[in-house]
C-alpha cells in the first residue's frame, strides 16, 4: 500500500482566476519547480513558474504549504461496475472459471447494488488522488455516474459478440469526459464487430480500447484456431470458421483486421514478443498495463521494461476490484516500484499521469500541469530533500 496520497487535497477550479502556490510544483515527472505557482483561469492552467519571479496577481495567491502541487493521477483502465465484486471471486481456479463465476455473481447482485458500489469506487479513486479515468462498462450502468463525477477521461461502452448495439457519443456537458467504444478482446468478439466498433470510434476521432494478449486461452485460440476457447465457442453455437485464423499472435490478428493505429488502446499485453512490440510501435498504438490484476488472475506480470525499451510508453490501470485489492493508483505505482526495480520513479509516475493521459488521447487535457490542462489538480503534503527522493516518496518506494 502507498499511503502518500491519503492526505492529498483536490484543488478544484471555482471558475474565478486563482494562483496556487506550494513548496514545489510538479509540472511533469521531468520538471519540478521549487517554490512554484500555478495560475488558473477559466478552469484551465494558464501559467506555471517560480514565485521568486512573481506571478501576476500574487495578491490572490492561495498558499497550500510546503508540499507539492501535481497533476491528478490517471487510472487508464478500470471497470467500476465490478466494484461490488471485491474479494467475491477467487482467482485460484483459473481464468475461465473466474470469468464464469464473475458473470453469475454480477447478475445476482443486480443493477442497483452494482451502481451503488461503482459510486463508492469513484469516491475511493478521488480520495487516492485519481482525477482521470479510462472506464470500461459492459452493462453501460456507470455512464451517468462517471459523467457527473467531475473526473476527466474516457468512458468506454464495451461490446462483445457479433452485433454492435446503438451508441450515443454525446457525453458530459462540462467537456472533461469523452464517451467512446471498446471491444472486449480479439477472441470474444467477431472480427466484424471489432472492425465496425473501431470504425465508429475513429469517425469521431475517439480512442478505441481492447484487451489484448491477456490469457493463454486467447493466445492459443488465435494462434491455432483450437483449444479450450475454440471448444467453448463451438459449444455455444458460435461459428468462427470465417475468422482469419490462425494468426501469428493476438497483436498480429488485430493488425490483420486493420484495428491497430494511434487511436487504439491495447490493454494488458501480457503475452507479447519483440515482433508484437515492433508492430505496436510502428502503428503508434497506445498501451496500458495492469500488473496487480495480471498477477492475481494469471500469476504473471507484463514485461514493462521491454515495452519501455521499445519506445512504447504504457499507461497504468488497476483493472477492476474483482481482480485487484484497490482502485488506488498510488498502490499500483508502489506495486510497480516493488516488482520492477529497474524502472525509475520518474518513469513510474509518468505511467500514472502523462502516459495514461496520452493513452486515452487526452495529453492536452490532463496528466501534466502545463498550460491548457484542467484546472483541477492535487496538493500532496509531502516534503523531501531532493527531487529524486520526492519522486521516490510519491511513487511509494520503501
Ligand atoms: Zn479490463
Amino acid at each position: 500500500m502507498n499511503h502518500r496520497f491519503k492526505d492529498c487535497k483536490i484543488i478544484q477550479s471555482t471558475g474565478d482566476p486563482a494562483v496556487h502556490r506550494a513548496g514545489r510544483v510538479l509540472v511533469s515527472p521531468w520538471r519540478i519547480i521549487e517554490n512554484g505557482y500555478v495560475r488558473v483561469e477559466n478552469n484551465r492552467v494558464v501559467e506555471v513558474g517560480r514565485c521568486a519571479s512573481g506571478p501576476h496577481g500574487i495578491d490572490h495567491c492561495i498558499d497550500h504549504g510546503p508540499g507539492v502541487l501535481m497533476p491528478g493521477l490517471v487510472n487508464a483502465h478500470l471497470h467500476l461496475e465490478l466494484t461490488a465484486l471485491k474479494g467475491a471471486v477467487p482467482f485460484d481456479k483459473g481464468f475461465q472459471a473466474w470469468v464464469a463465476e464473475l458473470l453469475v455473481k454480477r447478475e445476482a447482485l443486480g443493477e442497483g447494488a452494482l451502481k451503488d458500489a461503482a459510486g463508492t469506487g469513484i469516491d475511493h479513486l478521488m480520495a487516492s488522488g485519481t482525477l482521470g479515468i479510462g472506464e470500461i462498462s459492459t452493462l453501460g450502468i456507470t455512464r451517468d455516474i462517471a459523467e457527473t463525477s467531475g473526473l476527466s477521461g474516457v468512458w468506454f461502452q464495451e461490446m462483445l459478440g457479433s452485433t454492435p448495439g446503438p451508441f450515443d457519443f454525446a457525453c458530459d456537458a462540462s467537456g472533461e469526459l469523452s464517451c467512446s467504444l471498446a471491444g472486449h478482446a480479439p477472441h470474444t468478439s467477431s472480427p466484424d464487430l471489432l472492425t465496425r466498433l473501431k470504425k465508429r470510434a475513429t469517425a469521431k476521432q475517439l480512442p478505441f480500447s481492447i484487451h489484448v494478449a491477456e490469457s493463454s486461452d486467447e493466445s492459443r485460440f488465435l494462434e491455432t484456431g483450437r483449444g479450450d476457447w475454440a471448444d467453448f465457442l463451438t459449444l455455444r453455437g458460435i461459428d468462427f470458421s470465417s475468422w482469419p485464423l490462425p494468426a501469428v499472435s493476438p497483436v498480429d490478428y488485430l493488425d490483420r483486421l486493420g484495428i491497430l493505429d494511434p487511436l487504439t488502446v491495447a490493454v494488458h499485453l501480457l503475452r507479447v514478443d519483440d515482433r508484437d512490440l515492433e508492430i505496436l510501435k510502428r502503428k503508434g498504438v497506445k498501451t496500458v498495463v495492469c500488473p496487480r490484476s495480471n498477477l492475481n488472475l494469471h500469476n504473471r506480470l507484463p514485461d514493462i521494461q521491454r515495452l519501455l525499451d521499445r519506445g512504447l510508453t504504457p499507461g497504468l490501470g488497476t483493472d477492476s476490484l474483482a481482480s485487484n485489492d484497490s482502485l488506488s493508483m498510488a498502490d499500483e505505482m508502489a506495486f510497480v516500484a516493488r516488482n520492477y526495480p529497474g524502472i525509475s520513479p520518474k518513469e513510474i509516475l509518468a505511467m500514472a499521469t502523462v502516459h495514461g493521459a496520452a493513452a486515452l488521447g487526452l495529453a492536452k487535457r490532463m496528466g501534466t500541469l502545463l498550460p491548457g490542462r484542467a484546472g483541477a489538480f492535487l496538493y500532496l503534503p509531502v516534503e523531501a530533500s531532493t527531487t529524486e527522493t520526492l519522486l521516490e516518496t510519491i511513487t511509494g518506494h520503501e
